[in-house]
């Protein structure tokens, strides 16, 4: 059994997304570009997220030829495959079903950067791809334009929220800033409405984010 590691996080990741609440069932998928870039691991259609172990991880390349596995690999497969063969900066997907982004999907309205975070952490307003049926091509060439260069997140039309990570932590970290901005859209709506930052202020914002984390205090000799 090949990439362990890979395995190990496309596992924890689908059992978070299962257990936060922002998938119901065996809803959702997730997926790993792996070390060998034109291979990724994918979680298998229809087995139980708690029961799941890290065998259960289908490998494919990118002619769609399973390497490793005896499930069958996600339904949104080819979703997952056509974002990989686009973006090559992409290295962790997640698919998830959660409310309050779903409710922006099913309205067909894109979700505005009206926090810090949303700037910070996904630094665009999240789109909505034209409709197209789960599972299919259509759908994956959909996203992939809505996607295009170098958007992180979308919404699927009618169905939920898709997130392209640079790694799988990342990818996790996209999918609960638009959910905690859709909700609060929402809340703010009741309240009038929000004000979306300013593209000046969001490019600002991003840009910051990106060398955050924690760092050392350098000490005068
Ligand atoms: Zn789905």
């Amino acid at each position: 059994m090949r990439f362990l590691e890979e395995r190990r996080q496309v596992l924890a990741a689908a059992r978070e997304i299962s257990q936060s609440g922002m998938v119901m069932g065996t809803w959702g998928n997730v997926s790993m570009r792996c070390p060998e870039p034109e291979l990724m691991l994918i979680t298998p259609s229809g087995v139980d997220y708690q029961l799941m172990s890290m065998e259960d991880m289908v490998l494919l390349d990118s002619s769609y030829r399973i390497r490793e596995g005896s499930y069958k690999p996600s339904i949104e497969t080819p979703l997952h495959m056509e974002i990989y063969r686009n973006r090559e900066g992409v290295k962790a997907i997640v698919h998830v079903h959660s409310i309050y982004a779903s409710s922006f999907a099913v309205a067909r309205k894109s979700i505005p950067v009206i926090l810090e975070e949303t700037a910070q952490v996904v630094g665009h307003e999240v789109p909505v791809a034209e409709y197209a049926l789960c599972g299919t091509q259509a759908l994956a060439t959909a996203v992939l334009d809505s996607l295009g260069e170098d958007r992180r997140a979308v919404l699927l039309a009618n169905h939920g929220l898709l997130a392209a990570g640079v790694s799988m932590e990342d990818a996790l970290r996209i999918c609960y800033v638009v959910e905690k901005t859709a909700q609060i859209a929402l809340y703010a709506q009741e309240l009038g409405g929000a004000r979306t930052l300013e593209s000046a202020e969001i490019v600002q914002l991003y840009q910051k984010f990106k060398s955050y984390g924690p760092s050392k205090i350098v000490k005068e000799e």
